[in-house]
Formats: C-alpha cells, sequence, structure tokens
C-alpha cells in the first residue's frame, strides 16, 4: 500500500487527478517535505487540491501528529498554489479506513506553532528527547530512537553496567 503511495506519477481516476510523491514547501514557515498522494478536484475551471496521507495501522488515540503532518503539506500546498484548502484526509492501510481531516482554526495553529518550533531546534542544532507513544513501536525512527530508554531507565542501565551487574 505504501509503496503504491510513493510511486511518483499522476493519473487520473473518476475526474480526480492523482498525483503521488509530490513534493511540498512554505518559505513562510520553513517546511519542506513530500506528500504522499494529492487528489485534485475540479472546481469550475480550477483544481481544488486535498492531501491524503497513507499511514500504518489504525486511526485512534494519539495520531494527533498525524493531523498535524496533514495540515502542514495542506499549508504548504496553500502557500505553493495560492488556494485555501478546507481539509484532506489520512488513510489507515491495517484498518482500510480513510478519516476525513478538517483544517480548522486550531490545528492550523498548533501546526505553526510546531514548524516553528522545529525550526528554532534547527537552528540551535538540537533534537526533541524521545517520548515513548503507543505510535512508537511503528515509527520509522524506533531502531535510532530507542525511546523504551527514557533518561531515568538510562541511568538505571548505566549505573548497572558500572556496578557489574547483567
Ligand atoms: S520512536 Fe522516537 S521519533 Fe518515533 S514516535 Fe517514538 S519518540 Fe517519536
Amino acid at each position: 500500500m505504501h509503496e503504491t503511495a510513493h510511486a511518483t506519477g499522476s493519473r487520473m481516476r473518476d475526474g480526480v487527478r492523482i498525483v503521488t510523491d509530490l513534493e511540498v514547501r512554505s518559505s513562510r514557515l520553513g517546511l519542506h517535505g513530500r506528500a504522499d498522494v494529492v487528489e485534485f478536484h475540479r472546481d469550475g475551471d480550477a483544481w481544488r487540491p486535498y492531501p491524503v496521507e497513507y499511514k500504518k495501522g489504525r486511526p485512534g488515540k494519539g495520531k494527533d501528529a498525524d493531523d498535524i503532518q496533514l495540515c502542514a503539506q495542506a499549508l504548504c500546498l496553500e502557500e505553493m498554489l495560492n488556494v485555501a484548502i478546507a481539509e484532506g484526509a489520512l488513510f489507515y492501510g491495517e484498518a482500510r479506513q480513510r478519516r476525513i481531516v478538517t483544517f480548522d482554526k486550531i490545528l492550523r495553529q498548533r501546526t505553526e506553532e510546531i514548524a516553528l518550533a522545529v525550526r528554532r531546534m534547527l537552528e540551535a542544532g538540537q533534537t526533541p528527547p524521545p517520548q515513548e507513544v503507543a505510535g512508537c513501536t511503528s515509527c520509522s525512527l524506533h531502531t535510532w530512537c530507542m525511546p523504551q530508554l527514557s533518561d531515568e531507565k538510562a541511568s538505571a542501565y548505566v549505573k548497572k553496567l558500572c556496578e557489574g551487574r547483567p
């Protein structure tokens, strides 16, 4: 499923143009990335973009980051194409379920705040400390991030090693 979303290209389906692996950016927010899928729906003489992000797993609690990622893509597309985008969708592969996300004022504000915070961290050469959440096990960074080793657990582990205990 994810492989399909990542095959670069453009095709028509039922009057909707579907563009995959589209590069998106916002100079205002300092964002740059790739959108899995952007659908373009006919709206009079114009084409209305509608981002769709593919995710493993199922919708549920702790999926705020998915909404924020999708909203960031919408903000990039709005800036690139000078259009307003009211909503997009997340497609969860395991559940084969499409969830509509409305880009309301609160989500937009939160996304912009996070983009700004990330920008500040990048400029300062910092990374945020890992925080183990339900989605960690399906995160592609899990092997490197090791969120199960919180500061407390890591300290206990190092202490044990220093004391020669297994
Ligand atoms: S594994 Fe790390 S990067 Fe991935 S969600 Fe968990 S804390 Fe975040």
